[in-house]
């Protein structure tokens, strides 16, 4: 509905933000998604897994030989982000491809003055696409490059455009084109507050207790004994630390629950391991689970980390 009559792509780099290809594809193929972005080759087997090979593009584009002869065998398709690229494309047998010209964010892409070059002007684009810097404030950036880009569009002959990711869906029809390509906002980030009543949030974390002790006013708790018990405490021990990446800025800050009581993290957070305040929960025991909420908004609100940091931190022991 926000997107007007623009089909949705996915974002879908760094395993799914974090979330898991092999959870989150079949997810979003089903829902409909008709393209799907990746930043790596690398990234290319797993994703081939659920999606069509002409549905699946590497952002960072093929940057040799190597790399346009995969995209050729499997007919992933590489977005072509600079002059050398477009040439090295060519080169090596051409062939359709999605082409990024930069508007303004200077990151990646091509200069709009590079597309006249012979071998830009030569490529078959399937989607010529561009990036927000700024899609997530109000930034006369926004109308800047969306101006820029409908230049671009009509110089470049192709068969979709592409402009808005998550935040820039919320900009409205200028920026949305034929085709979006939201990440965070599929995996739970709120990126723009005209968003939030659209967005659920999708990552659940649990934790289960390891060990439940009983610890002496006086006594530190976890490294560096950064929390001293003020009194007799019963702590426990979860099975989750920065390595699962719940990072170490939620040391004596982060607050698991259990049936609605909140269990306030005590000490430093460990590689594998998070001390919880029990007080609330008397009834718990080894082996008992706590959730972690992980409203990202709030969640990013609190530890000084963004959404997306928050989602792609996440580890793969949190998949079982
Ligand atoms: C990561 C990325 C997106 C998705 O951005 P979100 O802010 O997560 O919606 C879209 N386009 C490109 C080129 C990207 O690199």
């Amino acid at each position: 509905m926000l997107s007007g009559t623009a089909r949705a792509g996915a974002a879908i780099k760094a395993d799914a933000y974090g979330v898991g290809v092999d959870r989150a594809l079949p997810a979003l193929r089903d829902a409909g998604c008709a393209s799907f972005f990746v930043a790596h080759w690398s990234e290319v087997p797993a994703a081939l897994a659920h999606v069509p090979a002409n549905a699946l593009a590497v952002l960072h584009g093929a940057r040799n030989a190597e790399e346009c002869a995969y995209a050729r065998a499997t007919g992933v398709v590489p977005v072509v982000n600079t002059v050398a690229q477009a040439r090295l494309w060519s080169e090596t047998g051409g062939g359709p491809c999605h082409l990024m010209v930069d508007t303004g964010m200077n990151r990646l892409g091509i200069d709009p003055e590079d597309l006249a070059d012979a071998a830009v002007a030569a490529l078959t684009v399937d989607t010529v696409m561009s990036h927000l810097a700024c899609a997530d404030e109000d930034s006369l950036n926004n109308a800047r490059q969306a101006e820029r880009f409908t230049a671009v569009v009509a110089q470049v002959p192709h068969r979709r455009a592409s402009l808005a990711n998550s935040a820039g869906i919320a900009l409205g029809r200028a920026f949305q084109h034929d085709i979006t390509r939201p990440g965070i906002a599929l995996y739970g980030g709120v990126p723009h507050p005209a968003l939030a009543g659209h967005i659920r949030t999708v990552v659940g974390i649990a934790a289960a207790l390891l060990q439940v002790r009983n610890v002496a006013a006086g006594e530190g708790v976890g490294y560096g004994a950064s929390f001293i018990a003020p009194r007799p405490m019963r702590i426990g021990v979860l099975s989750l630390g920065y390595a699962d990446g719940y990072l170490r800025c939620w040391s004596d800050k982060g607050v698991f629950v259990h049936a609605g009581r909140q269990l306030p993290v005590r000490g430093r957070v460990s590689m594998d391991m998070t001390a919880i305040d029990l007080t609330a929960a008397p009834d718990l025991r080894e082996g008992d689970w706590v959730s972690l909420p992980y409203d990202l908004p709030e969640a990013a609100r609190v530890s000084g980390l963004t959404q997306y940091e928050l989602l792609t931190v996440l580890g793969q022991r949190l998949r079982a």
